[in-house]
């Protein structure tokens, strides 16, 4: 998006007033289209896919919110949205449902309890939250409260996250485990922690540390729990792909282990190495990848404990995939499996394996992040216009008008159900030959213009009658893209979104209202940054990726004086779009491109009659993300105030101006860093 176009958005938002918005406001409810029901809708976004059994439409064609699961209780998202709205919450919003964080869990550890009744697995699950899928305390701290009566722990990356696992977690008998790189200093904290009562396993993931442990060990005179992180032969697939295999960036190769419990032997610490960790990458699309995994670590395990180490944990990782456009397929944005399936399959083939070698059934821990944290909150965000291809009046033709102009003018006369698809060659040649007229010299400004005009008419004819064809050809699948529209969108993507930026992950994106009502526009979303890349044109589709997304118009179709005709305002209601499945990994890898802050978050949480905030965690406000980058308020203030008192002394501002200018600085500094609308 251009500068100028941020401009004339800026514009556009101060001078429309402030919404009228309400808990259970019917006026602003538009009529429902005849032949369009919420089915439709569902269809359409695929709601049911991604969203059982959280998220779902009612009768008013709104998105509801069950945190529970279908265990009952539901909220109207729209009227939440509105709600928040009242209490000066402005969009973008992420809106956190702790019922879903704490319906993950119960989940998670059900179909692992399910699977050990169910294959007689001697031995129990204990799962762990990796802390780098999502940081945020409050979350932390439901997960460490709803994990309680699963003896659910935590997972820490790193040394900070260290710290806060280490502070977090009082779980009795849940586990800590220490991944990531390691110095002298994490060790020794992790040795400590025992005599805090934790359980803290300190996963070797290089051989450097293997010295570290030991070292500490004797220093502190605390045998520590240890575990060593293999690197398996099997290979995730997808995105995450290269997180195991031999060249992979963390773990140990098969002769490093041996050589790590040569090690363990000679310090007499090998009653220490107790777990074996693999992970072989996020959002697994395939169940037979889990299964080889499953397989081929289960063998290590039981030489490991031949090898005379005390093992008594095998750690599967992550990588339990969340069915982003629900599917049910191997594609990169779903999983071909449920929960309940990847852990039948990793408690059956262990317990074999076990069994046959005659070994003791160790405690079963996993680590997952995505398919625990994705689902419990939802970004709310709102349209700030659109821009559409022009559909512009086609004059007659002149005597005087040169060939291509009379070729162009026949085209687009001609067009109907038999030829649309040679009339489409013709006209995009035709244009891109005016084009080549035109830089050589030979068509005028005035002729270009009505030889784009002509080939924007021909598309908008054609249009219609390729969306009526069962079957589109190749060559007449762009037309759509190029035809939708932009639709203007208060959020940055790389802030909110980071990852549909950076892998072009998708998410699941709809309206959370007029679902009732037929979505007649096609578009694409473009964000606030000044940044080319600063768009979302990848969307789920049953079969592959959308380009463009089914959006409603921007009602009712008025423009406003100081915007382009194309840009439309949406003076009486607000257009809601709603971002769903990012509560994993998006928050923390968000960037303040641009200076966009943190979104405004709220914690909700539901009760008998309703729902209760728990918490407002505030976005960002200028000052805030100028601070990041050494700039202090009060220094621009006052920068700003010299120069006006310069303005006023040599005449170019009145006092007024100046106070106005002051005013709006300052106050600018204390808001939020989005659009206000
Ligand atoms: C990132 C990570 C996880 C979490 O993976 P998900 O696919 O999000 O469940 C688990 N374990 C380790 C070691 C990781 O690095």
């Amino acid at each position: 998006m251009s500068k100028h176009r941020i401009g004339e958005l800026n514009q556009f938002a101060q001078h429309n007033p402030v919404l009228p918005t309400g808990e259970g406001n019917k006026s602003q409810e538009a009529e429902p289209s005849p032949g369009w029901s919420i089915e439709d809708s569902e269809e359409l976004y695929r709601i049911k896919g991604w969203g059982d059994p959280y998220f779902s439409i009612n009768a008013a064609g709104h998105v509801t919110v069950s945190p529970k699961g279908d265990r009952g209780g539901s909220l109207d998202l729209f009227e939440l949205v509105n709600a928040l709205r009242l209490r000066n919450l402005g969009l973008p919003l992420l809106i956190r449902f702790s019922d879903i964080l704490e319906d993950r869990i119960e989940r998670l550890n059900a179909a692992f309890a399910k699977a050990i009744a169910r294959y007689n697995y001697c031995g129990v699950y204990k799962g762990v939250f990796p802390v780098k899928c999502n940081q945020q305390r409050h979350l932390v701290e439901d997960l460490v409260k709803f994990g309680k009566p699963f003896k659910f722990g935590l997972e820490a990356g790193s040394k900070p996250e260290l710290m806060i696992a280490l502070a977090s977690l009082d779980t009795p008998d849940a586990l800590l485990i220490c991944n990531g790189y390691k110095d002298r200093e994490y060790i020794e904290t992790a040795i400590l922690a025992q005599r805090l009562n934790r359980t803290a396993i300190i996963v070797l993931e290089q051989l450097e540390e293997v010295e570290l442990a030991i070292a500490a060990s004797h220093k502190l005179g605390i045998n520590p729990i240890l575990g060593i992180r293999a690197k398996l032969s099997t290979r995730g697939v997808g995105r995450w792909g290269t997180s195991a295999g031999d060249r992979a960036k963390f773990g140990l190769t098969i002769p490093e282990i041996l050589d790590v419990v040569e090690h363990l032997r000679a310090a007499n610490l090998l009653d220490s190495l107790q777990l074996l960790h693999y992970h072989i990458g996020s959002q697994i699309p395939d169940i037979t990848v889990i299964k080889d995994a499953i397989t081929e670590a289960s063998r290590i395990y039981v030489e490991l404990s031949r090898l005379g180490a005390k093992m008594g944990y095998l750690d599967v990782g992550g990588g339990l995939g969340v069915d982003y456009d629900g599917s049910k397929t191997n594609f990169y944005a779903s999983k071909n499996y449920n929960i309940q399936n990847y852990a039948n399959d990793i408690v059956a083939e262990l317990k074999d394996v076990c069994t046959e070698a005659r070994l003791k059934m160790p405690t079963l821990i996993s680590e997952s992040g995505r398919a625990i944290a994705a689902h419990q909150s939802v970004l709310i965000f709102d349209v700030l216009g659109s821009s559409e291809v022009p559909a512009l009046a086609i004059e007659p033709l002149q005597e005087e008008e040169p060939l291509l102009i009379r070729n162009l003018y026949d085209t687009y006369q001609s067009i109907n159900d038999d030829n649309y698809q040679e009339c489409y060659h013709d006209a995009t040649q035709f244009k891109e030959r005016a084009i080549s007229l035109f830089n050589l010299g030979y068509l005028s400004l005035k002729e270009r213009a009505r030889a784009e005009r002509l080939y924007w008419g021909c598309c908008h004819q054609i249009l219609p009658i390729v969306r009526r064809q069962e079957y589109v050809p190749d060559d007449l699948e762009d037309l759509e893209k190029i035809m939708a529209s932009i639709y203007y969108v208060n959020l940055s993507v790389f802030q909110s979104a980071p990852d549909s930026w950076a892998i072009d992950q998708l998410f699941p994106i709809m309206p959370i209202h007029r679902l009732d009502e037929e979505p007649t526009q096609r578009a694409t979303l473009a964000d606030l940054t000044c940044d080319s890349d600063g768009k979302i044109d990848q969307f789920i589709d049953l079969r592959d990726v959308k380009h463009i997304l089914e959006l409603h118009s921007l009602q009712p179709e008025t423009s406003s004086p100081i915007l382009s005709p194309s840009l439309k305002s949406l003076s009486a209601q607000s257009y809601y779009l709603g971002m769903f499945l990012g509560g994993a990994y998006q928050e923390i890898m968000g960037n303040l491109h641009n200076l966009f802050g943190d979104a405004n978050a709220v914690h909700i949480q539901l009760t008998p009659t309703g729902y209760q905030i728990e918490h407002v965690v505030k976005g960002d406000t200028m000052t805030e993300v100028l601070g990041y980058v050494q700039y202090d308020s009060e220094d621009l203030i006052e920068s700003i105030r010299r120069q006006t008192e310069w303005a006023l002394q040599s005449q170019q501002i009145t006092l007024t101006e100046s106070q106005l200018l002051l005013q709006n600085y300052e106050r600018s500094l204390s808001s939020y860093t989005y659009l206000s609308s």
